[in-house]
């Protein structure tokens, strides 16, 4: 599951050339002109190869910054901004021919109106001599505008987006009138390479998303077969949702909010957050009792999962059943 995948054709050379497939659909989306722009992050020391294929599919980039990931303990504490760091902590410089270091961070588009403006609007904070530079908030919603997400996922994105306040996951699953979510809205393998769509959506039904993707999953069919069936396969399965860089998909089926498992897999985010492995290996069956995850095997409780309590990216855990 969620491994790298290799493109038969259609494509192939980006993954050739950043090492993976993170992104790959929406690169296929930018290609086959479904979606306006993009960004991607790719290896500084394979960027020139990485340009030569979007050369050879016709589409222009505009390199950013290059990013230097950094653990917290580096930043020194006179950095000005520095607590309005996200998860992802890194020092930028401008990108410079034959590099070897860090992440090139890109805008891909096959129009130049539309990269110009990708480029205008697409910020992630980052350090700069010392300062944290970081977006300023309007840049957020018409950056929304430019890489093609749906009005209605946008407008809730701009309502909901606050990690003091709620977790944005959740607040779509509560916007999901039947509960069970359309596989093509699912967002929870955005980040690798198996999903329809990148941004997260208004809700886990959301008509125009699954719309959007459905276009993105034919061509994707015609153009390599195998891979559509990979990323359904990805897709179609209950997942448990604590906040947005914590949750696992299932090998499991969902019966009266009852979860049968033979095997959890954790696809959310940042390595670092994958703290109930472990436990979830313990168990076949899991529900959610008020915040708790009850963890059964062969109808007797084995663990009890309290998700952490904190102001900050507050954790509601649910399951959303996009079989
Ligand atoms: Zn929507």
């Amino acid at each position: 599951m969620f491994e790298t995948y290799y493109p038969k054709r259609f494509c192939k050379e980006f993954v050739a050339a950043k090492g993976d497939s993170l992104q790959l659909t929406m690169i296929m989306a930018v290609v086959m002109g479904l979606k306006p722009a993009m960004d991607d992050w790719v290896p500084a020391q394979r960027f020139d190869a990485y340009q030569k294929a979007c050369r050879k599919y016709g589409l222009f980039v505009e390199t950013d910054a290059v990013f230097q990931i950094t653990p917290e303990n580096n930043i020194p504490l006179n950095t000005v901004g520095r607590q309005q760091l996200s998860t992802t902590k890194a020092f930028g410089s401008l990108y410079k021919k034959g590099q070897k270091k860090g992440a090139v961070h890109v805008f891909l588009s096959r129009s130049k109106d539309h990269l110009r403006q990708a480029f205008a609007n697409g910020w992630y904070p980052l350090i700069i001599k010392n300062r944290v530079v970081d977006r300023p908030l309007a840049d957020t919603f018409r950056y929304g505008q430019c890489l093609g997400y749906p009005a209605c996922c946008i407008r809730f994105f701009q309502s909901h987006n606050n990690w003091y306040r709620f977790s944005y996951l959740h607040e779509a699953y509560l916007n999901t009138a039947s509960k069970k979510g359309s596989f093509l809205c699912n967002p929870f393998n955005k980040d690798l390479a198996y999903s329809y769509i990148y941004h997260m959506p208004c809700s886990y039904r959301c008509p125009k998303t699954a719309r959007w993707a459905s276009r993105v999953k034919d061509l994707i069919t015609s153009e390599e077969p195998e891979f559509a069936r990979s990323i359904d396969f990805h897709l179609k399965r209950p997942y448990l949702v604590f906040y947005e860089q914590k949750y696992y998909a299932f090998d499991g089926v969902l019966k009266d909010r009852r979860l049968f498992y033979k095997k959890a897999f954790f696809s959310g985010g940042v390595k670092d957050n994958n703290l109930y492995e472990r436990q979830l290996e313990t168990g076949d069956c899991l529900f959610i009792e008020g915040k708790d995850i009850v963890i059964l095997k062969k109808g007797r409780i084995v663990e009890r999962i309290k998700p952490s309590e904190k102001g900050f990216a507050p954790e509601t855990p649910f399951i959303v059943d996009f079989s």
